[in-house]
């Protein structure tokens, strides 16, 4: 598979995704997971970014089918850290050597824009880090606070490209308006992640390949590829995992479409596999989020059970990330990691 696009953008239209994704077990997969290997490392280098991220609020006014975080789970118990917390905890990640912080809830009103603004400002006055949201739909308007008080991304992911299926998983919503927020947040010059799920019900292939065509189309900064795990307490609690190879080819498959996009190792696949950030950085992944969130409310934040990322030790476990990717002949970064585009005013070449 080795071959002169390798130094250029490689140009796949879905039927090559298509195909691509059916790689079969064995030869044809290890020759997809080496090119994205190698295409990773050409374009993006062998640094790995790691961002801390800190879960601030479980509340969620809405009732996606998979996520234990839904509205309608009574089962769980629900927590909101306060902004001096939120603060706190990004203060503590950012002295132990992280350059991002991530802030990500449920989509939880009870934060207005300007609290999250104030929020924003207040980490960014602790250092030189980026700032990224993950805190699901809001309007314009609201976004444009939060990036006024210099918050650098924001991740959403589309979940779906299938529109139909988009509206079964998620009542009252619409991968319509999903795709507005993320034209809205493009405007206002974020850093743009979206994603999806592997692994839904109703979701085939050739949806998969639809979903890394959008991805495409978005021209992401960066993309979470994460396989579905089923939640106890969700509509969807007997439905079975989303498959990890395939959780892979899609990644790999992603980098070749995405070659400088920032591509993390989810925590779902981490939570699948013990030796999920070993994989998925050796297919395309160079991105690693490590919990930072206080102890006592990791558990609450279940979006699915047994996250990888309540074994993460307080601080993230940065030091330890750090031995395992010396040993994999990688390297932690000491940049922000913002995407290529807006580090080069171009795509460019790959720092350290
Ligand atoms: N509320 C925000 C951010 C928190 S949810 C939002 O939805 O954008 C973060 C991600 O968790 C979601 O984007 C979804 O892809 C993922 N997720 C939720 N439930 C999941 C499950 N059961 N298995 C795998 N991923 C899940
Ligand atoms: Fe809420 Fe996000 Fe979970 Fe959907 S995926 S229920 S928006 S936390």
């Amino acid at each position: 598979m080795r071959s002169k696009t390798e130094t250029r953008e490689t140009k796949l239209d879905a039927c090559d995704i298509t195909r691509m994704l059916e790689a079969c077990p064995g030869d044809e997969t290890e020759s997809l997971f080496a090119f994205a290997d190698r295409t990773r490392k050409h374009f993006v280098g062998d640094s790995v970014h790691i961002r801390g991220i800190i879960e601030f609020s479980n509340y969620c006014t809405r009732n996606c089918m998979y996520c234990g975080l839904r509205r309608d789970n009574r089962n769980l118990l629900r927590y909101r850290m306060t902004p001096d917390e939120i603060v706190a905890a990004a203060k503590n990640g950012i002295l132990s050597g992280y350059r991002t912080i991530v802030l990500q809830s449920g989509e939880d009103p009870y934060y207005s824009a300007s609290d999250i603004a104030r929020i924003t400002e207040g980490i960014k006055s602790c250092g030189d880090v980026a700032v990224t949201l993950s805190i699901g739909e809001r309007t314009l308007s609201e976004y444009a606070t939060m990036r006024s008080a210099g918050a650098d991304r924001f991740l959403l992911k589309h979940e779906t490209a299938d529109a139909e299926l988009y509206l079964r998983l998620h009542p009252g919503a619409s991968l319509e308006t999903r795709l507005e927020c993320l034209q809205n947040l493009k405007s206002l010059g974020f850093q743009v992640g979206s994603g999806f799920i592997v692994g839904l019900p109703g979701q085939d292939i050739s949806t998969v390949a639809e979903d890394i065509t959008l991805l495409k189309l978005l021209d992401c900064d960066m993309a979470g590829i994460g396989p579905f795990i089923p939640h106890p307490d969700t509509p969807l609690a007997l439905h079975p995992p989303g498959d990890v190879m395939m959780t892979l080819k899609a990644l790999a498959v992603t980098r070749l479409i995405l070659p400088y996009a920032n591509l993390p190792v989810t925590t779902a696949l981490s939570t699948l596999r013990n030796d999920g950030r070993h994989l998925a950085l050796s297919c395309g992944g160079n991105v690693i989020m490590p919990n930072i969130t206080p102890a006592k409310y990791r558990e609450l934040y279940e979006i699915y059970p047994d996250s990888a990322s309540l074994r993460d030790p307080e601080d993230g476990g940065i030091r330890e990330i750090a031995v395992m990717l010396e040993a994999m002949g990688r390297k932690m970064s000491t940049t922000r990691g913002d995407s290529f585009r807006r580090e080069t005013g171009t795509r460019g070449a790959p720092s350290s």
